[in-house]
């Protein structure tokens, strides 16, 4: 076996061996050929048996969904799931192909597929044209039995020495591997701040996205070597680079378990200045791992992952008990629900395809543009919080703001979502605080405005930088454009921070920006004090808090304030890091 090596971006740090599991993935290549004569009916029945293995499969996950605690929308996935398969129009249509064209069942599959998608996006009802979704799923399944590849991603006893290999994974996919414990993540599309990757590196598992052709050359079951610091992956690596890097994999471990020790420790620099080091989360489920790595706040709750992978929409009593939860765990700290943030990558079947037809989706109905479109959508969130807020300190954050009229109009719901509990006696804090997402920079070059009426505000350095450089976030084809070091980006972000520390409003960074060890010193000495990440970073940026000195920090964070030129930025940013 041949060993290579495979470049992209390494999106989540660490060293991860494991053996390649390739998904699927709608593309995927199906050989057309001719079957020998009289050799129909064999065809016929490998594709009845590969049918048959399916429809068992999903018994089996029914049960296992129905046994345990999944919600209930898992199950009727899996009901639509199943009268798909049973459906002539897909488990006998394509005999009749094999019988007349005398093809592969693969190819008479997918050409009927292609037929059963066209006509469902026919259909004018948005919900029922979006379950050509479902049809190419359950051809997948099929497929993957014909072609000897069964299994589709699911927990199994190797998973821990298992590593994902994919075209791509939605943010969808991803959230669902949290209940399982890969040994890492390889795609050959996604960006560094993709959501994709974002939910990776939630996970603390190493993850390296844009190898362009990872799952092309990589066959099932091969040995591979991640190195997500390093943004590399090995494949079939022979026994001496195994040993080196089973030796850095002990290193890097070594290195955790050191940490591990500040975790009560509170974040102060070496001359005294408090700083807050708070969680982003996805679900109420990831508390756990924030409070594990001593957050004292969660700065984001990233609340349209409730949303995904689902049938329908959240009720407000599902939502409440989502937030309660969280408000509930963090006790009297901080947590920071950031309302639906919907449209561009976060997509889901039950929002009437509404936000999905935008031909530019993160330029289109996203975050507070969708919510207030949908009042009705917003104002249930906007009660759920709101109860919440009785059992913790909750705040509610506003994404993707533009203009002052959005906060006005988000401030007029709220009031009505406070008076309809007002009228049925439901208690909440009627002080929450409101705060916005500082990420178009129309909103850092007008934010004396937006600071008059917010309480708070958080820098979403993401999509600051996807839409001040106009780099899609998710597209790795301009990934090499991305960049969070970019002066008019440096420049944004010291603007923002000196508005809001002027007018004393709060300001945090909740982008990625805030997870990297080698901005922090940078972010603190531009007069930051507040960041929120991923938990698996915070006692590494808490590490470096405690070593920094902000007095000695100041003359170089000046140089850096007033340099456009790369390469100095590059050697001051290093002296900073010294
Ligand atoms: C951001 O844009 O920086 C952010 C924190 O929000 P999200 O990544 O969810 O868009
Ligand atoms: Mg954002």
């Amino acid at each position: 076996m041949t060993s290579f090596a495979l470049h992209g971006i390494g999106v989540s740090g660490g060293i991860a061996i494991g053996r390649a599991q390739l998904v699927s993935h709608a593309t995927l290549e199906v050989a057309h050929y001719t079957i020998p004569p009289g050799g129909a009916d064999a065809e016929i029945s490998r594709l009845e048996h590969a049918i048959n293995d399916v429809r068992r499969e999903l018994e089996g996950l029914y049960g296992e969904m129905t046994g345990g605690d999944a919600p209930a929308e898992f199950a009727a996935l899996l009901d639509v799931h199943t009268m798909i398969l049973n459906d002539p129009t897909l488990s006998e249509t394509p005999k009749r192909i094999i019988a007349e064209q005398h093809c592969n069942a693969e190819w008479a599959l997918t050409q009927q597929m292609s037929v059963l998608v066209d006509q469902f996006e026919q259909i004018e009802d948005a919900y029922l044209r979006e379950r050509k979704a479902d049809v190419v799923q359950i051809v997948e399944r099929i497929l993957k039995r014909l072609l000897g590849k069964p299994g589709a991603v699911r927990p199994g006893g190797a998973e821990q020495h298992t590593i994902l290999v994919a075209h791509d994974l939605s943010p969808a996919d991803v959230i669902q591997f949290k209940t399982h414990r890969y040994a890492g993540f390889l795609t050959d599309v996604g960006g560094p701040t993709s959501h994709t990757a974002i939910v990776a590196r939630s996970l603390a598992v190493p993850a390296v996205v844009a190898t362009h052709n990872a799952r092309h050359l990589i066959r099932e079951n091969e040995l591979l070597i991640l190195d997500g610091t390093n943004h590399v992956v090995i494949v079939n690596p022979d026994k001496s680079v195994l040993t080196e890097y089973r030796l850095k994999q002990g290193e890097h471990e070594l290195g955790r378990a050191k940490l591990r020790r500040l975790v009560s420790k509170p974040a102060t620099t070496i001359d005294g200045v408090a700083v807050e080091l708070h969680a982003n989360i996805e679900l109420p489920d990831d508390l756990e791992q924030a409070l594990d790595n001593g957050a004292t706040g969660i700065g984001l709750f990233r609340s349209e992952f409730l949303y995904l992978n689902r049938l329908g929409q959240p009720s407000e009593d599902e939502q409440f008990e989502a937030y309660r939860r969280v408000a509930a765990g963090m006790d009297a700290q901080e947590v920071t629900i950031r309302t639906f943030d919907l449209g561009a990558d976060k997509q889901n079947w039950a929002l009437d395809g509404l936000a999905r037809v935008a031909p530019n989706p993160a330029l289109g109905l996203r975050a507070v543009r969708f919510c207030l479109a949908e009042p009705r959508l917003f104002l249930t969130q906007l009660r759920a919080i709101l109860r919440a807020s009785h059992y913790g300190k909750v705040r509610i954050l506003v994404p993707m703001l533009a203009s002052v009229g959005e906060i006005d109009q988000t401030l007029a719901l709220l009031a009505q979502a406070k008076e309809t509990l007002r009228e049925q006696g439901v208690p909440f804090d009627s002080g929450i605080a409101v705060g916005g997402m500082i990420e178009v920079p129309a909103a850092v070059l007008a934010i004396s405005s937006f600071l008059a009426k917010l309480d708070f505000v958080s820098i979403g350095t993401n999509d600051l930088i996807q839409y001040t450089l106009a780099v899609d976030r998710a597209d790795d084809a301009v990934s090499h454009l991305y960049d969070p070091l970019h002066p008019a980006i440096l420049r944004l972000i010291a603007m923002a921070i000196d508005g809001a520390n002027k007018a004393r409003v709060p300001i945090a960074v909740c982008g990625e920006m805030a997870g990297e060890v080698d901005l922090t010193r940078l972010l603190l000495g531009l007069g930051l004090r507040r960041l929120s990440m991923h938990p698996s970073h915070l006692l590494t940026i808490k590490q470096r808090v405690l070593t920094t000195d902000l007095g000695a920090i100041k003359a170089v964070v000046e140089r850096i304030r007033r340099t456009d030129d790369p390469a100095k930025l590059a050697s001051l940013l290093e002296k900073l890091n010294a």
